[in-house]
């Protein structure tokens, strides 16, 4: 059951009407069973003053593509009421018209356009007014017999409207039915929503809560848990059964929903997804449509339901199944598009957003993981609706011809351009080992800045964690994640490679670099000495490379991996054969890996940096000292000995190995591979030939 949040010590440390809906609008996004991500929206009417100081009625309401949640007073727009309400007269008014005719009503131009359900709140002669998607309450408006059931529970405090798109005449109904009834309370829409309303912010939040609340024990007293969607006829798998499933699974998935646009995919294993998709009515509820009209841009009309039987175990087949429901989702979606499109719309991804797999769970997709994420939240609340509305009666859902209204509806893309452009590596994820040291956290960083997922690998677990929680804090949730790794380790590199295929669906890009030196003269180098060289540098870039490459195969999407080798890879470096030896072996397996990895559309090229002090986990070893002495200077004198030995006459840091990195890794050189980059300020006996 929903409570009510609200505090009344926070509320009154709110000074301004405007902080005050700040504050409730945040208490109801906080809940998801009260509202959807990116749903509803709330308004306050209350005087003002306007440009020129004169004294105002105005209105401020939510902004158009804001989360409820996480909103902040700069995603309010304040309106005129006295240049708003006049059209409470007209009889019709286009989306167009109602757009541009708010535009004229703002009372600064530097606010956000105002939310698409603006006038159902302009039109309303309340303080406060809450628009909500409460699944309770959609569980009703959307059993086919809703209207009898909201008689039985509210008696005749409530209006109902028939279902209409947002905008202007669903505005005019409301207000029309509310003024009707003198006893209305609350609003009912039909396929859609609630409207609830007060004198003061917390009375109208208290409506908005118990309201929700009522539906929610009417329908709470009749569910049947086992009778749900038609019972159980499937049982989940183990979860460590389940896991190993996915880790070989969603890269097929991933590899066959990116042929249009690489997309990120997530995954999402909640009981109440379970139990619907074990469920016998899961993929005849599942085809109906959508449980919101909100839901459409993030969840499409329909999942893809895949018909496999967990009992079976036949991994193979899944495969093959989900591949086949792929396609064949596609074409519909071609065909569904093709059949309902007006001049001017532009398709979509035509893949998937959700994917239900009986006894595995539900994996989503879309252009990153926060947004695959969203499809996945919504999917919750379409589940809770499903149940809601069959132990009321039977679901209901818009037919397709509104279902493709609303998902190409120009006021709802309109929201979708809100969102800042696509950066180089956005929609990738990268593997980054040795992701906690001074190369590889810079190029981890990097990567992030320009959009990609990031999986920061380091043998230092405690590192690797630090620079995926600043990627995280600086670029959004689930932008990076930590795994321990050590590279020589094959059960290591192969859970890592399963960690990243389970958060992001796989890899596109590896980045080889977790490294490690000793020094010493030839004939004093132990056994101990080569084989720790050959191990990481040699075995572990392998590993690494190998389990790469698999999954890069698997997704069949092509792929990239930079290797960092060294100016030693080419370079005969004194007192470090061993260590020169292994950088040397490094960028020869690159080149064998570019050979083969040709035909898959997987490149390979190298890296070779020196002298990278900087942050260098190796240049606060014993290393320094030992080079130090090699050429018979101090340790702290090294910085001016390499800068001076550089035909540039410059240091090297790792942001511009990470340059060179990202460089291999992009588009820009989408035709070289099994090459050699130094960027070493110029060592001409280090000159590739
Ligand atoms: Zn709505």
């Amino acid at each position: 059951m929903i409570r009510s949040l609200w505090d009344r010590d926070q509320a009154a440390k709110c000074e301004s009407a405007l902080d005050q809906l700040v504050y409730r609008s945040n208490l109801i996004g906080a809940d998801r069973r009260v509202c959807n991500w990116g749903g509803g929206n709330t308004s306050t009417k209350t005087k003002g003053t306007d440009f020129r100081g004169r004294e105002i009625e105005l209105m401020w309401i939510k902004g158009s593509g804001s989360d409820l949640a996480t909103m902040k007073a700069g995603q309010f727009t304040a309106l005129r009421l006295d240049d708003v309400l006049p059209l409470m007269e007209r009889d019709e008014m286009s989306d167009e018209e109602m757009v541009a005719y708010l535009a004229h009503c703002m009372v600064d131009s530097k606010h956000p356009r105002p939310s698409i359900e603006t006038l159902l709140h302009a039109f309303l002669p309340f303080a406060h007014v809450d628009h909500t998607h409460p699944d309770a309450i959609i569980s009703i408006c959307c059993a086919d017999n809703g209207r009898a059931v909201a008689e039985e529970i509210y008696g005749d405090r409530f209006v109902w409207v028939p279902y209409v798109r947002p905008g202007f005449t669903l505005s005019k109904l409301i207000a029309q039915g509310v003024a009707g009834n003198p006893k209305a309370e609350l609003v009912l829409m039909e396929k859609h929503g609630l409207v609830t309303w007060g004198d003061t912010a917390e009375e109208c939040y208290a409506k908005t809560i118990s309201i929700i609340q009522e539906a929610e024990g009417y329908i709470a007293s009749r569910v049947q848990e086992d009778q749900l969607f038609g019972g159980p006829i499937h049982e989940s798998l183990p979860k460590a059964e389940r896991e190993h499933i996915l880790a070989q699974l969603m890269p097929v998935i991933r590899g066959a929903v990116s042929r249009e646009k690489r997309m990120i995919l997530t995954f999402d294993d909640e009981p109440d997804v379970m139990q619907f998709v074990n469920s016998k009515q899961a993929k005849e509820l599942s085809q109906i449509g959508a449980a919101c009209p909100d839901h459409l841009v993030h969840t499409k009309m329909v999942p893809l339901f895949v018909e496999w039987d967990p009992q079976s175990r036949d991994v193979e087949l899944l495969k093959q199944q989900v591949l086949d429901g792929i396609a064949r989702f596609q074409e519909e979606y071609r065909q569904y598009f093709e059949r309902n499109r007006s001049e001017g719309d532009r398709m979509f991804e035509a893949a998937p957003r959700v994917i239900l797999i009986p006894g595995i769970g539900m994996v989503n997709t879309g252009k990153s993981w926060a947004n695959s994420k969203v499809s996945g939240a919504l999917y919750h609340r379409a589940i809770a609706v499903m149940r809601g509305a069959t132990t009321l009666g039977s679901f209901v859902s818009l037919d397709e011809r509104e279902s493709y209204q609303v998902e190409y509806w120009p006021l709802e893309l309109y929201k979708l351009t809100l969102a800042p452009p696509e950066a180089e590596f956005s929609r990738q994820v990268v593997l980054v080992t040795g992701g906690a040291g001074g190369i590889g956290s810079e190029t981890c960083r990097s990567f992030a800045a320009q959009g990609a997922h990031v999986v920061v690998a380091d043998l230092n677990s405690e590192g690797a964690a630090e620079v995926a929680a600043q990627i995280n804090e600086q670029y959004g949730e689930g932008r990076a994640i930590a795994v321990k790794m050590n590279v020589t380790s094959e059960e290591d590199v192969s859970l890592a490679l399963a960690e990243a295929a389970r958060t992001y669906g796989g890899i596109d890009i590896l980045v080889n670099n977790a490294g490690l030196a000793t020094s010493r003269p030839f004939d004093e180098t132990t056994l101990q000495e080569w084989e720790l060289n050959l191990s990481v540098l040699g075995t572990g870039y392998f590993l690494v490379a190998r389990e790469a490459f698999k999954q890069m195969k698997a997704q069949g999407i092509g792929g990239n991996m930079v290797f960092v080798g060294s100016k030693n890879s080419v370079y005969a470096g004194k007192n470090a054969a061993a260590y020169s030896s292994a950088k040397a072996l490094e960028v020869h397996l690159a080149r064998c890996i570019a050979a083969e990895g040709g035909e898959y559309g997987i490149r390979v090229n190298s890296i070779l940096p020196d002298a990278i002090l900087q942050g260098s986990a190796i240049w606060n070893s014993s290393w320094r000292s030992e080079r130090a002495a090699a050429y018979g200077i101090e340790p702290d004198q090294l910085e001016e000995y390499y800068r001076k030995r550089t035909t540039l006459l410059v240091n090297v840091y790792p942001k511009d190995i990470a340059e060179g990195i990202l460089f291999f890794a992009s588009s820009r050189s989408e035709k070289t591979t099994g090459c050699m980059l130094t960027i070493d300020g110029g060592v001409p006996a280090a000159f590739p030939r």
